[in-house]
């Protein structure tokens, strides 16, 4: 087979390995990092990895670094993280409850509060089984490295979260990466798994760096005639793509087809946490077995609760998914026509990635735009995909037409500052 030792981590960090102070000194491994990072500040950038929000007006403005700034680089796609009725129900569960569980699941750590957010997961997605994690990143990890171990297969596509990397590498499965969305190096990889072996194909809805969504009708198909389990990380897409936003499998109509749909809060639902929702008749056993889930504390009843009412208002948002899919549109459309080279052709998600020729630019361009009074992600290696440096914006549904009319001005001012277009 093609299996490969699974890396503990998707890539190195650069310059890894070369280290050239006292290797007694565990720190040593990190000195080029650390002088990259150096050089880069030695030129008088501001920080790009130490951004304070001094001040958050809404969700999509804030006072950073003393400068009022239109935020473009948040994950909070549906904008709840200020819904009245959201911060209502977690003030209300903070005082009914208290500030924290201090205990797991398993003991004293479950509340009505996570039963009722799971049976607003059960509802959003119209599963039978709901878990909730106390991350989305702890979701991955547990559920993957519980259901996959020694000697079963795992799948996946090369571009995956750390999340599932980390997930991949703690249960001791034989990992076999394919390239980005390659529907046939996914299939040649599943017809050399040895006949009997357990296997897992793990995929994302939408890719968050590049903001590309994955083949997932044609690519379940496939796993499924090989005879293999299909879960999918929708963290990027609930809330907003597919009709009920429940995310690309809903949209491409193989829902019902995936074993397991991977989720988080800290994106559409506005706070914190993650979950899986199954159809999977013995699901319920996770509980027990999967150490990610039984070994932390449970989330803080508000956060729950948040969660809950958060999930509950999504059921029922097609306009506001509707404004951000023309907000998409919008900022695809002009950023290309001023010019800058895009993740996509075509918006796919409310992810829009803006590819800089290197870090030294890229980091320069960041900076102009927050000096113009945007904040958008700067993303870098090993994060993303082939090297890349990227200004990942990520709109929200909460921007105005408006918004998007002076983020595109901002683009053109910053751009021609720097050279980049
Ligand atoms: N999966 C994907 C695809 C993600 O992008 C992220 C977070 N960026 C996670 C999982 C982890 O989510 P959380 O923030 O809830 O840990």
């Amino acid at each position: 087979t093609e299996a490969i030792s699974q890396p503990d981590r998707p890539a190195p960090l650069p310059g890894e390995g070369e280290a050239t102070g006292d290797p007694r000194d565990l720190f040593s491994k990190f000195d080029p990092l650390i002088k990259q990072r150096s050089d880069l500040l030695d030129s008088g950038l501001e920080d790009p990895f130490n951004l304070v929000m001094e001040q958050v007006l809404s969700p999509v403005t804030a006072v950073c670094n003393g400068r009022e700034t239109i935020l473009l680089g948040t994950y909070n796609y549906m904008g709840m993280t200020f819904d009245p009725d959201v911060i209502a129900a977690g003030k209300q569960a903070l005082s009914d409850f208290g500030s924290g569980t201090t205990g797991s699941r398993v003991l004293n750590g479950t509340y009505v509060g996570h039963k009722g957010c799971e049976a607003a997961l059960r509802e959003f997605y119209g599963m039978d089984h709901a878990m909730v994690f106390s991350t989305g990143y702890q979701a991955n990890l547990g559920i993957i490295s519980t259901i996959a171990g020694k000697g079963d297969y795992i799948v996946l596509d090369i571009d995956s979260h750390a999340s599932i990397w980390d997930g991949c590498a703690m249960g001791n499965a034989e990992v076999v990466p394919f390239k980005h969305n390659d529907i046939d190096a996914m299939e040649k990889r599943l017809r050399r798994i040895p006949e009997g072996a357990g296997k897992l194909v793990v995929l994302e809805g939408v890719y968050s760096m590049l903001g590309d969504i994955a083949p997932l009708r044609e690519m379940v198909a496939v796993a499924k005639k090989h005879g293999a389990m299909v879960l999918v990380d929708e963290a990027h897409s609930m809330g907003f793509i597919g009709p009920n936003g429940r995310g690309v499998a809903e949209d491409q109509g193989v829902l019902d087809e995936v074993d397991f749909v991977i989720g988080t809060f800290s994106k559409s639902v506005g706070t914190v946490g993650g979950f899986c929702v199954s159809n999977h008749p013995k699901f319920e056993i996770m509980r027990l077995v999967c150490r990610p889930y039984v070994f932390t504390a449970s989330l803080p009843p508000s956060v729950v609760s948040t969660a809950a009412t958060s999930i509950r208002k999504l059921m029922d948002a097609g306009n506001k998914r509707q404004h951000l899919w023309d907000n998409s549109r919008r900022l695809h459309a002009g950023l290309k026509k001023l010019g800058f080279q895009l993740g996509t052709d075509e918006p796919q998600s409310a992810i829009i990635a803006v590819i800089m020729p290197d870090l030294e630019r890229g980091a320069g361009m960041w900076e102009a735009l927050l000096k113009e009074g945007l904040y958008v992600n700067l993303a870098r290696p090993p994060a993303t995909p082939a090297n890349m440096t990227l200004l990942r914006c990520s709109l929200c549904a909460e921007h105005s037409e408006e918004q998007v009319g002076q983020i595109l001005t901002m683009f053109e001012t910053a751009g021609k500052k720097t050279g980049i277009i």
